[in-house]
């Protein structure tokens, strides 16, 4: 019997975005047996103190390569650097043909609300594309969708201009230590970068440390979904996402492994 693939495409600014905002979601999904492709639209070459850009895109592909082996991804990283990323026709339209070319059951992007200019350039990509992936005449060398994908938000704590939306919240509590791992695998960002912003940190910078670093915001998302939902079930760890209206309808019910 042929296996029906439901795919999902995760279109982030930087190489380790996927894994800190959907490092659950991708686990399950490959867990059930279904297939991913991670897009970063920049190379992520600036999140470094001491690195040099061509030194830094090099070993984050190379970072970014082990994590999205660990969940059968593809992977694809644009050429574009880190801090640079504009909504342009251009890139839209190559957006446009990526999107067509692994015709995704699901989108997960940025928040245009998102705190960083990368972030909120890739989600206005993303909405900007939208529409046209069916629109023919648009980016011609790649077939229009005749099926509109889904589009989820990944979860962020800015209220300007409007709060987050838990529309579609995860239980990530089985999968926590796989999602360690996975950004385990972004050591120049994990152990060299993030510690290095942190000036109440203390090392050493390992995984311990890293677990409980990171766990504070599946935790934040899961304590905020329970005051929203005092009668639904009780989740320790959570990863949420909010439907965007210019994708198709999104139905939770198709991906009951997740
Ligand atoms: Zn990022």
């Amino acid at each position: 019997m042929e296996m029906t693939y439901k795919k999902l495409l995760l279109v982030m600014a930087h190489p380790d975005d996927a894994e800190f905002s959907a490092g659950g979601l991708m686990t399950l999904w490959h867990k059930a047996g279904h297939r991913i492709k991670i897009l970063c639209l920049t190379n992520g070459n600036a999140g470094h103190h001491t690195l040099s850009r061509n030194e830094l895109a090099a070993r984050r592909l190379g970072e970014a390569r082990q994590a999205a082996d660990l969940v059968g991804a593809e992977l694809e990283i644009w050429p574009v650097d880190d801090g640079r990323l504009t909504p342009s026709i251009e890139l839209r339209e190559k957006l446009i043909g990526a999107i067509r070319d692994f015709a995704p059951n699901v989108i997960v992007t940025h928040r245009t609300a998102d705190y960083h200019p990368d972030h909120r350039a890739a989600a206005q990509l993303v909405k900007d594309s939208a529409y046209l992936l069916q629109v023919p005449a648009i980016a011609p060398d790649h077939v229009a969708l005749s099926h509109m994908p889904s589009i989820v938000l990944t979860y962020d704590r800015f209220q300007d201009p409007r709060p987050f939306r838990f529309d579609w919240v995860i239980n990530t509590g089985l999968v926590q230590d796989d999602v360690i791992e996975l950004l385990s695998c972004h050591a120049s960002q994990v152990f060299d970068w993030l510690p290095s912003l942190l000036p109440d940190a203390s090392g050493p910078y390992d995984t311990a440390w890293l677990k409980r670093f990171y766990q504070r915001k599946p935790a934040k998302v899961a304590e905020t979904y329970r005051a929203l939902n005092p009668a639904g079930v009780s989740i320790e760890f959570a990863e949420a996402f909010e439907i965007s209206d210019y994708g198709g309808p999104f139905d939770p019910g198709l991906y009951p492994f997740v």
